[in-house]
């Protein structure tokens, strides 16, 4: 337990209907009996203070009324961290917010680090690792589904599918212990073949989890698209009609959009990272030379590519350039300007690049959804594979899983080249740190410091 109590604004720092202060620690209930009043300065709880009860009053600042409010009492150990919280809800304006922080800090609260309410809650055995992790992915999910999936790890599944395996681990640590100590009553023979096929159970569900991060990422930061095509072709305001704003630069000149434009937008239930990149096309203009080097990058960097070419000009050997840089990617071929009178059609391109091909107008937003419903095909096989599975989002976390799934491995092939038994417990014990490391049973401080401090203020 700790005796700081500290203090933080829990909710976003910008104008809106409610705000949230909150504190936690020892001297939470003292802190605000000293600055909450009834409207005529008199004092508003009874001496005990009685947790998980709700006040309306006012915050002074000396005899200054600083706002209305609703003061939320939490007793230790019922509460989020852990401590006696209390949480001001106020007017949630900036600066009403920020004076009733500085109130509470002049009357001997701290103010908090970023994430050090959920530093404590993990301290205090509130909630394990990857419970905690989540809640950073919570507040920074950016779409529907990374919030199921934050909300998933939050409720416990990946932490209770973790300690499952981590039971069975132990259970045939302990048995071989067992064997090699009182070899009379524990018989290992057959125990090899027995073990293999309970390991490969167990293996296949870490492997499964580690394939699970590509999806894991794109859930929580976005499909990263990029648009190539010639110039021209319409790829700004493909850009500008899936924003549905002005963020690019629109013109006939062809080669003006010199840097890449990445927008983060929400396209339906989907969230993309755009990169508008310069048209390829062989120049020998540095400067847009620069341009078409970065188109290469964002192509790398992709998820997905929308390669779009002009409907309105015939098939040509650029095309077929471009299609050869981005063939090995996730592609939808996009044909723009079907408003006009056109020259090709989809299915010349079908047939040419075996790709999907959306005819779109960008200029007149026509087209717009049948794109967004291809990409949601195309990555989520519609909405089902959400509701049921759980996906590794964090780095740390995967990479707690791979060790795990190594050290596996190492015990399936001593078992394969007839090793001793006390060989395999070695290799299962590191699977089963591995795995209490990505839940938090075992790390050291500097761990838990790296991981909290990535929250932001106030949770
Ligand atoms: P980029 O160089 O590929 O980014 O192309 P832009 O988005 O700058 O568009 C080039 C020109 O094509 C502009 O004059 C646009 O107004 C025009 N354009 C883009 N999309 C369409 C469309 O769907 N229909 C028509 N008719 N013109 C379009």
């Amino acid at each position: 337990m700790f005796d700081t109590t500290i203090a933080a604004i829990a909710t976003a720092v910008g104008p809106s209907g409610v705000g949230k202060v909150r504190i936690s620690g020892p001297d939470s209930f003292v802190i605000i009996s000293k600055i909450a009043f009834t409207g005529k300065k008199e004092p508003l709880f009874d001496t005990n203070m009685e947790g998980h009860t709700i006040h309306h009053g006012y915050i002074y600042d000396g005899d200054v009324v600083i706002d209305e409010v609703l003061i939320l009492l939490m007793r230790a150990p019922k509460t989020y961290t852990g401590e006696d919280t209390v949480e001001i809800d106020c007017h949630g304006g900036v600066m009403v917010m920020q004076k009733i922080l500085e109130t509470v800090l002049k009357n001997g609260g701290l103010l908090a680090e970023p994430g050090e309410f959920s530093k404590r809650a993990f301290l205090n055995g509130k909630m394990d690792l990857t419970k905690a992790e989540s809640v950073i992915d919570l507040i920074n999910s950016s779409n529907k589904f990374a919030m199921d999936n934050s909300l998933k790890h939050l409720t416990g599944r990946l932490s209770g599918k973790i300690a499952d395996l981590r039971k069975e681990l132990l259970h045939e640590i302990a048995y071989i212990e067992a064997a090699l100590d009182d070899p009379e009553h524990y018989d290992l023979t057959g125990y090899d073949d027995e073990l293999k096929g309970k390991l490969s159970v167990i293996k296949a569900q870490t492997s499964e989890l580690i394939d699970s991060f590509d999806n894991g990422r794109i859930l929580k930061e976005g499909i990263n698209v990029a648009i190539v095509g010639e110039p021209n072709v319409g790829k700004s305001t493909l850009l500008n009609a899936i924003t549905g704003f002005d963020t690019a630069i629109v013109t006939d000149i062809a080669g003006t959009t010199r840097d890449i434009i990445t927008e983060h937008v929400m396209f339906g239930n989907i969230s993309l990272n755009i990169m508008d990149t310069a048209g390829i096309r062989q120049t020998d203009d540095p400067i847009e030379l620069i341009g078409v080097n970065r188109s290469l990058k964002a192509i790398e960097d992709s998820d997905l590519v929308l390669f779009m070419v002009d409907g309105t000009t015939p098939i040509n050997d650029y095309e077929d350039e471009i299609y050869n840089l981005v063939k090995n990617k996730q592609v939808i071929m996009i044909l723009n300007k079907v408003d006009r009178v056109t020259v090709v059609t989809p299915e010349e391109y079908k047939e040419r690049y075996d790709l999907p091909v959306i005819s779109v107008s960008a200029k007149n937003n026509e087209g717009i959804e049948l794109l967004q419903k291809e990409i949601s095909d195309m990555f989520f096989n519609g909405e089902v594979t959400f509701n049921n599975e759980v996906y590794v989002t964090s780095v740390r976390q995967k990479n707690c899983l791979i060790e795990a799934d190594k050290a596996i491995e190492n015990v399936l092939n001593s078992i394969e080249n007839h090793m001793p038994e006390d060989f395999f417990s070695i290799d299962i014990m590191a699977a089963y740190a591995a795995l209490g490391r990505m839940i938090g049973e075992e790390v050291g401080d500097d761990l838990v410091n790296e991981i909290f401090s990535k929250f932001c203020m106030g949770k």
